[in-house]
């Protein structure tokens, strides 16, 4: 996509922003947003951190929740129409493993996915040594967008192409919704006992680097309202350079995934159109430009397609390209979802786990992810707004 019809896309895609200011909805609003509005309705600043407080940390659903907030304060927001406005669950999946797709309706009446994992995936939260019994684990992942413009061939999201971005509070009010029907305690709040060890990971639907200020937004809310620590969150992006270039300014960010899919350009191209645009050595100069800090490492991610990405001779070159690249990276494989319409192969089991050992030997970290929820179409690139595969 050129960079003029990019910014096109973007202004009609971010409308129902303006639908939900007209609307007055607090959720998704940033703390300075609710101690101006606390300004303009005649109350203290610190009445906005109250309801920052409220709708983050303690996710409220409704203006009465807000305890701290006086009565009359209440009243007045009420009257002037305001509403939380949070994202809700109607529908659930639960799959035979333990996890639960959902299905989360936005104020527009449009649908978005996300997905609970019970202990990981394996592959993000794989690496966390920290099994003590006390803390519940789990990851949740989270949907950038409605659809997704970048077409990967082998991903049913991308049948959908794009309806619109999501925003910073639809984005943060999946992980809220889903954390309030898990009761999950997150972060160190006092009071409230051992927290519970949640991941997110931003690899639900859409691509979150075309939607970039309100995803980083969203992270934001996240990280300083809910009390996610940054490093238990996890983006993936297809190889969106500018969007690299941009998350490698900032100063606080979750880690960084990059679906990288195949050793080579002429591989990738095939499989992922947007690598005419940004070749890989283009994301490998961007990536390098994010500064890493003490233990943490990029993820490449890397989905095994049968016979197409998955012999002996990639698994090497993908080697080398990593080790190339002097990026402190590692690699997890993700074994092919399949699902109707899609003419890919999964790759054999022993291919896989040849794969895994030839980067292993080349000194790559590689891992392989668990699929999850198969049987409910929650799994990697499985995400559709759908409600057929009701399990
Ligand atoms: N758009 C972002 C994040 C969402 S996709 C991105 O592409 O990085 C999350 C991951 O799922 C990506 O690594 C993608 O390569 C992978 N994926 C997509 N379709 C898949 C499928 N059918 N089976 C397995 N993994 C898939
Ligand atoms: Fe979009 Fe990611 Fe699917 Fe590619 S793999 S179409 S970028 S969601």
């Amino acid at each position: 996509m050129a960079a003029k019809s990019d910014k096109l896309v973007q202004f009609e895609l971010n409308e129902p922003e303006t639908v939900s200011a007209k609307l007055r909805v607090l959720f998704g609003r940033t703390r300075c947003e609710l101690e101006r509005l606390s300004g303009e309705l005649g109350e203290a600043e610190y009445r906005g951190r109250q309801m920052f407080e409220a709708l983050y940390r303690q996710r409220v659903t409704d203006l009465d929740a807000m305890t701290a907030l006086p009565v009359e304060f209440r009243r007045k927001l009420s009257e002037a129409g305001y509403t939380v406005g949070a994202p809700k669950i109607t529908q659930t999946f639960e799959s035979q493993d333990g996890t639960e797709r959902y299905l989360v309706e936005l104020a527009d009446g449009r649908t978005v996915e996300t997905v609970w994992m019970p202990e990981g995936d394996g592959g993000e939260a794989g690496e966390d040594s920290d099994d003590e019994v006390n803390h519940r684990r789990a990851t949740i992942c989270v949907s950038s967008q409605v659809g997704c413009a970048v077409r990967c061939n082998f991903c049913f999201t991308a049948k959908l192409g794009l309806e619109r971005h999501l925003t910073a509070g639809e984005i943060a009010g999946q992980v809220t919704a889903v954390l309030a029907r898990h009761d999950a305690t997150v972060g160190s709040a006092r009071g409230q006992g051992n927290p519970d060890r949640i991941n997110l990971v931003f690899m639900g639907m859409g691509e979150p680097f075309h939607n970039y200020e309100n995803f980083m937004t969203a992270f934001h809310l996240l990280h300083e309202g809910a009390g996610i620590a940054a490093s238990r969150m996890t983006v993936s992006t297809s190889g969106v350079v500018p969007g690299i270039e941009k998350f490698a300014q900032e100063d606080v960010r979750p880690r960084l995934a990059i679906s990288l899919n195949a050793p080579n350009d002429a591989v990738r191209a095939e499989i992922m159109p947007i690598t005419r645009k940004w070749p890989i050595a283009d994301v490998m100069q961007a990536l390098r430009k994010v500064n890493l800090t003490g233990r943490e490492r990029l993820t490449f991610e890397y989905v095994l397609l049968g016979k197409v990405n998955d012999q002996l001779k990639d698994a090497e070159e993908l080697a080398q390209l990593v080790k190339k690249s002097g990026l402190r990276a590692k690699v997890n494989l993700i074994v092919w979802n399949p699902g109707p319409g899609i003419a890919f192969d999964m790759p054999k089991p022993e291919d896989v786990l040849a794969f895994q050992m030839a980067l292993r030997k080349a000194e790559v970290p590689a891992y392989i992810r668990k699929p999850r929820g198969l049987d409910i179409f929650a799994a990697c690139g499985q995400l559709k707004r759908t409600v057929e595969a009701a399990g």
